[in-house]
């Protein structure tokens, strides 16, 4: 039985309603719940102290997408064959400017990841202050395995159908988990052909020689180190002399190891969707970079050329390496509440989420109780999303700036979202709680936002 709204009802009964509602309009959708009862749970001090947002029901208005497609992706294989997939663009929220998230390209995809992607990215393009909805997209295509041509269909059959609902100023793809520079230069080049004209601006993660922003590779890898060192400064702590464990090695993650080997610490570990790779020298990162971006190989071929390194099948087993710093830069739900417990039990001191969601609701309970400090996704990986809006900027003005001005101003921009955090759970009873903290900083100025734009 699904309880009603009211604007009498006290906080927690509110989001009680607007969550069971959710719930049974979006059945069997479990990331999406998911993603909903993290930022839920976090919000109901901040809907005490602002009843407004019961009256306004801006609870139940944020967790409807303004807009949500799906479509047909047929393309030929290399032999012929006609394959289909499925597109999604979910436009989820504009009230702070246009649809702003990436693109995946994943066999898991479906509607409920697409969902909980494009709902955590209203919050987190929110903390970055820039001026960016949210939205998220993508196709159960598989890229792994494919060769250039095949991707190349793919991404020309699927923009065919895309380039309808997107625009600089309406809605703005970017990259995600299997979508990067080769991706996104084929659809841009088929949306400029439909287009017939030079639109830069409708997609980020562009090449440099046609409209990208210097430091966007590196972005959303060095802001989530940025942001872990904000934490880390905060009690005294640095990466000085720190052993890091970071999953995945896709772009989040090389850039990660990057950063924070440059800031003193020494990374042992890291991942694909088959294993991981142990190094106890160290990981060699330029490695890992020809493995990974230029021949497209998996991290099992690392230990072929570094033979003292170990390779394990499995994912998991990757948390059960000491660590003082884990950066899980994979994929979602990665770190259970099992493996949140090993973590702990081996002494970690801080954990920065690198991908979307990679904790469980029962393994961020065990850090929070631990007194680990934990840099929520929303908060931790808005480093990317900032630089492609700084992407668009440099666009609309028809400029490009330098490596270090870009990369000044996302240190700058995770500075700030760690103190707005901060901020906000102190005010709100939370002190410490950064999950609190850049939930409420994210939710508050969307809602102050769609209050001031009446009941659209
Ligand atoms: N996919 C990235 C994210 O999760 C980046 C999105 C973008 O640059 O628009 O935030």
């Amino acid at each position: 039985m699904v309880s009603t709204i009211t604007k009498e009802q006290t906080a927690k009964e509110y989001v009680q309603a607007v969550y069971d509602k959710v719930i049974s309009r979006n059945q069997g959708e479990s990331e999406f719940h998911q993603a909903v009862k993290e930022i839920f749970d976090s919000l109901i001090p901040a809907i005490e102290a602002n009843p407004q947002y019961i009256k306004h029901n801006i609870l139940e208005r944020i967790v409807e997408p303004e807009r949500v497609v799906y479509f047909r992706v047929p393309w030929l294989d290399d032999n012929g064959n006609v394959q289909v997939n499925r597109g999604f663009r979910v436009q989820f929220n504009s009230a702070i400017g246009p649809y702003k998230g990436g693109l995946r390209f994943h066999p898991s995809v479906n509607a409920s990841i697409i969902k909980f992607l494009g709902f955590e990215q209203i919050f987190k393009n929110s903390l970055t202050g820039q001026p960016i909805g949210g939205g998220k997209g993508g196709s159960d295509f598989d890229p792994k395995g494919k060769s250039d041509n095949e991707v190349m269909r793919f991404c020309q059959s699927f923009m065919t159908e895309l380039y309808r609902y997107i625009g600089p100023d309406t809605d703005v793809p970017a990259g995600d988990i299997g979508v990067g520079g080769r991706e996104i230069g084929y659809m841009f080049g088929q949306y400029k052909r439909i287009r017939s004209g030079n639109e830069a601006g409708v997609l980020t993660g562009k090449g440099l020689l046609y409209g990208g922003s210097l430091t966007r590779t590196e972005a959303t890898g060095y802001g989530c180190v940025y942001f872990v060192n904000e934490m880390l400064e905060s009690k005294g702590l640095s990466y000085e002399g720190s052993t890091v464990v970071v999953s995945g090695s896709g772009n989040v993650s090389i850039y990660a190891i990057e950063k924070a080997t440059q800031l003193g610490a020494k990374v042992v570990a890291c991942s694909d969707s088959n294993g991981y790779i142990y190094d106890a020298d160290g990981i060699d990162l330029a490695l890992v970079k020809q493995l990974k971006e230029v021949d497209r190989k998996r991290i099992s071929e690392y230990v072929k050329s570094r033979p003292q390194a170990t390779y394990t099948e499995g994912c998991t087993g990757i948390w059960s390496i000491p660590c003082d710093i884990a950066l899980p830069c994979a994929t979602q739900n990665e770190i259970n509440e099992e493996s949140a417990k090993v973590l702990v039990a081996n002494g970690v001191k801080a954990i920065g989420e690198g991908a979307n969601m990679p904790s469980t609701l029962e393994a961020i309970e065990v850090f929070l109780n631990a007194g680990v400090l934990f840099g929520p996704a929303k908060a931790a990986n808005a480093g990317g999303v900032a630089v492609s809006a700084l992407e668009m900027s440099q666009n609309s003005m028809r400029q490009s700036w330098t490596f270090e001005e870009v990369d000044a101003k996302l240190h700058q921009i995770m500075k700030n979202i760690f103190n707005n955090s901060t901020a906000a759970a102190e005010k709100y009873g939370h002190p410490g709680n950064l999950v609190v903290g850049a939930n409420i900083a994210g939710f508050t100025k969307v809602a102050d936002i769609m209050i001031a734009h009446g009941v659209v």
